[in-house]
């Protein structure tokens, strides 16, 4: 709750002198001339702002807020292990009794042929830990040239230095020098956006493959160590793959030896209808990623899920190179863990992850009913509880509107004013939806008649 002592006015210029925002314009916020807005409270799928609105957040804060606000299951669970202990580190073989029955509980519901989990913060600091697993794997296995990283552009994979330029979107790369090597980019898995328009999906899906095939023997084999990508692009656009996609990339990586990293960090823990979108396309990772959806975000906490395969050649390697130089502070923390339990918990007993698929179905159907025949819409797409609208100056010729029009930021505006938070996603007028997986039918609803009003508003503007 917002301390009762100091009033909006003198909170908000605390934040514009004071709070340097991620992902921000910040000459703008600093100047007051974009919004800041200080949310005070959340229940379910709706939070409340300082001023008293309300809105559903069909984005569940950066879609990670997967059992929705308010829960005071896990609120309990963290208080309790900061009542018994709040911290202690997991170096040298220590560990909590949370963080040691939350790895069990997350290789339970990991794909079979998973073995340990690595636990971070975050989804960056995840994928760091998956590069340096990466370049490890392969000196113990007498490899030092089999080093570079192939993602996609258009891919999300963090904000670091090193995942920053995993990452394949501009606006995360321009004015930082990124991105660095050995990190390379093939194209990215987005039939809408394919240059021939005349390839069918699967035509589509074999020319990605190609590509990445192309690129490869380029770079040659025995320089390239793994392939990073989300089992549905996110940030990117939100985007599921093309029809026979993933197995015919896990066919040319199986080729040349290279190691697959599904990027799960949305999409794992139920976001698809599935507990892993693995599992969902038949993606045999040798490495996952994890974090948003484990913890429902109520406390920080990620993880790198470790194969098998990989991990017997790790072991390997401390048995000459010993200790792991690898580690951070807070990796394990028993809060986080604690939140952990109680959330994956809380997903089995309100059976979240089939809602997660139902509702989803039920929300997309809903958004094409409420916007065919809108000549701005494009595409409607999505998988499970993921959707995007994108949005295009000519349908039939799929001509896309000028960058400065900022026509996807106005329609995320004009939705907010509307009572829905979507998420005008960074590259492309694309609207992006990913709500709690506790949305009812009667909030899909919602979203999408607020969805085609806003559609309509800034399309008879243009
Ligand atoms: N991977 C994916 C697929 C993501 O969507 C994100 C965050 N949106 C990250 C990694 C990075 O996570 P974080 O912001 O927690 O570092």
């Amino acid at each position: 709750m917002l301390d009762q002592n100091i009033g909006d006015n003198e909170l908000t210029a605390y934040d514009r002198d004071h709070f340097f925002h991620p992902s921000t314009h910040m000459g703008m916020h600093a100047r007051g001339e974009s919004p800041n807005r200080i949310i005070a409270g959340g229940k379910g799928a709706t939070i409340v702002d300082s001023t008293g609105k309300e809105s559903l957040d069909a984005f569940a804060g950066l879609y990670c807020v997967n059992v929705g606000y308010g829960r005071t299951e896990i609120a309990d669970a963290i208080a309790e292990q900061a009542h018994k202990l709040a911290y202690y580190h997991s170096y040298a073989g220590n560990g909590s009794e949370a963080s040691i029955r939350l790895s069990k509980m997350i290789i339970d519901r990991a794909p079979a042929n998973m073995s340990r989990v690595y636990f971070g913060l975050s989804g960056s600091d995840a994928n760091e830990t998956n590069i340096k697993l990466i370049w490890y794997y392969n000196n113990v296995l007498g490899r030092p040239e089999k080093k570079k990283i192939i993602s996609r552009w258009r891919g999300y994979h963090g904000s670091g230095i090193m995942t920053g330029s995993l990452t394949g979107l501009e606006l995360f790369h321009n004015a930082f020098d990124l991105p660095r090597a050995p990190i390379l980019h093939t194209e990215a898995p987005y039939y809408y956006r394919r240059a021939d328009l005349s390839m069918s999906e699967e035509q589509f899906s074999q020319h990605c493959a190609d590509k990445l095939e192309e690129m490869i023997l380029a770079e040659g084999p025995d320089t390239v160590a793994a392939f990073i990508g989300e089992p549905v692009l996110g940030t990117g656009g939100i985007v599921p793959p093309p029809a026979g996609y993933w197995q015919k990339i896990q066919a040319v990586l199986k080729k040349y030896d290279v190691l697959l990293v599904a990027d799960e960090v949305v999409t794992g823990f139920g976001r698809l209808g599935s507990m892993f979108g693995s599992d969902h396309y038949g993606i045999e990772a040798d490495l996952i990623t994890i974090a948003k959806g484990l913890t429902s975000a109520y406390l920080p906490l990620s993880g790198t899920i470790v194969s098998d395969k990989v991990w017997q050649v790790l072991v390997q390697g401390s048995d000459s190179l010993g200790v792991i130089g690898h580690g951070w502070t807070y990796s394990a923390h028993p809060l986080c863990a604690a939140a952990g339990i109680a959330n994956l918990e809380l997903i089995d007993k309100l059976d979240l992850v089939k809602n997660a698929g139902e509702t989803g179905t039920y929300l997309r159907a809903a958004l094409n009913d409420a916007l065919a025949g809108n000549p701005i819409v494009g595409e409607i797409r999505g998988e499970g509880l993921l959707a995007a609208v994108e949005f295009v100056a000519d349908r039939d010729d799929r001509v896309f509107f000028d960058p400065a029009l900022k026509v996807g930021p106005q329609i995320a505006a004009a939705l907010f004013e509307r009572g829905v938070i979507g998420r005008g996603m960074p590259q492309g007028d694309i609207l992006g939806f990913a709500p709690p997986f506790c949305l009812t039918q009667e909030e899909a609803d919602r979203v999408a008649a607020a969805t085609k009003s806003a559609v309509e508003a800034v399309a008879a503007k243009l």
